[in-house]
């Protein structure tokens, strides 16, 4: 071990730093650059949302909430939960207010996973699910997905993972980086494997409102599921709230308990004027959010066409604002692309390897750009792919 290595412990030792951060702080150092690297929208918050936040200061309500987070919220959230997504959860002992759907997913993981626990991931996946489980001591088992099938999980990817050191398994759809969304009928067959084999379920639903073909399938809204599932959610995309670090966790009350107790020793509470904003943003935020998620449902159906126009084998994702065309017929690797792409044309993606096994001969491309920009970028991948 390294000199500067050994204070550090094993567990953070054998985690990587994001393969995101990599490609994203390198293209902020060039000039003339269009990124599609980073996945959040391009609109700034809605300022209905930052004047609650704002007129909460003027208040002077600036100390700290309940742990859980302010009453009147987490009743918005599961009012919201429940009118949209039909899920019906206590918001006295069921919801938590967390520091982003980031914090939720760490908690979830933290109040549920022993050492030694496996728990599936499906990938390609969102680039923190592994490292948090290798943290506690757990050991994340991918479950490879690929193009081929639109990156749906299927039951059988699934059963040839299961032992019986396995806790949970971690979905996500619509999925970061993929886009692939699972109908109803899809899941309700995962569902059943979930519980035939008596496992927690970690469903980060944060892209729910964005689907743009079907509506979105919301796990522990299905038979059997509510009980064993920890819903992951968050401001961050639907309303463009990224900076506000705000989102939360929904759970049966006994695990919310448990969540409970880490998150008021790790974080005590949620940023206060976040959760003011955050109650208007459910109050009266839908319209504006609405707009936004049909200019990405624009924006997905000129750019998937037009990847695929320069010649880019390219799956139509139903939801969230990614991309994740196949740069195979290149005969490049994704980290070669990304890099080669960035230097020659200034087009920052993401290669797809940094989302684990099955994201290799891809790339990551977040729409969630003006079209002129998105315009600007085919043509120089266009331009790039030619030259190759
Ligand atoms: N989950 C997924 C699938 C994501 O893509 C992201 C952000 O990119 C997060 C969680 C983190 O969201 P937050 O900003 O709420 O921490």
């Amino acid at each position: 071990m390294t000199d500067e290595k050994r204070y550090l412990s094993e567990a953070v030792n054998r985690i990587k730093p994001s393969g995101i951060r990599k490609f994203f702080d390198l293209a902020s150092s060039m000039d003339n650059i269009i990124s599609l690297g980073v996945g959040e929208p391009d609109y700034t918050t809605p300022w209905n949302i930052r004047e609650a936040s704002i007129s909460s200061l003027e208040r002077g309500f600036t100390s700290y909430t309940a742990n859980a987070g302010l009453t009147e919220l987490r009743e918005g959230i599961a009012k919201y939960l429940d009118r949209h997504f039909n899920v019906d959860y206590d918001p006295e002992n069921e919801v938590i207010v967390t520091s982003g759907a980031s914090e939720a997913i760490d908690l979830a993981m933290r109040a549920t996973v022993n050492p030694g626990d496996e728990v599936l991931v499906v990938e390609p996946s969102f680039v923190s699910y592994a490292p948090l489980v290798s943290l506690i001591g757990g050991t994340p088992v991918p479950i490879p997905t690929s193009i081929e099938n639109g990156f749906k999980v299927t039951t059988q990817a699934i059963r040839e993972k299961i032992t019986d050191r396995t806790k949970g398994i971690l979905l996500c759809f619509p999925n970061n980086p993929t886009g692939t969304v699972m109908n109803a009928g899809e899941m309700e067959e995962v569902a059943a494997v979930i519980q035939e084999h008596d496992l927690v379920v970690f469903s980060d639903e944060i892209y729910a409102e964005m689907t743009y073909d079907a509506p979105h399938v919301c796990v522990p809204a299905l038979s059997g599921m509510r009980e064993r599932t920890i819903l992951i959610s968050g401001f961050s995309k639907a309303f463009a709230m990224t900076g506000w670090r705000l989102g939360y966790v929904a759970a049966p009350e006994h695990i919310a308990a448990g969540m409970l107790k880490i998150h008021q020793y790790a974080m005590m509470c949620a940023s206060t004027m976040a959760q003011y904003g955050a109650i208007e943003a459910l109050e009266n935020g839908r319209e504006e959010m609405l707009e936004m998620v049909e200019s990405y449902r624009q924006r997905r159906n000129y750019f998937v066409t037009a990847l695929k126009e320069v010649g880019l084998d390219c799956h139509t994702p139903g939801g969230a604002f990614y991309a994740f065309p196949s740069i195979r017929s290149t005969g490049l690797s994704s980290e070669e692309f990304a890099e080669k792409l960035l230097f020659a044309e200034r087009v920052a993606v993401v290669p797809g390897n940094v989302f684990g096994e099955g994201g290799e001969g891809h790339i990551r491309c977040s729409y969630a750009a003006s079209l002129e920009q998105l315009e600007e970028a085919v043509e120089r991948i266009g331009r790039f792919i030619k030259s190759l």
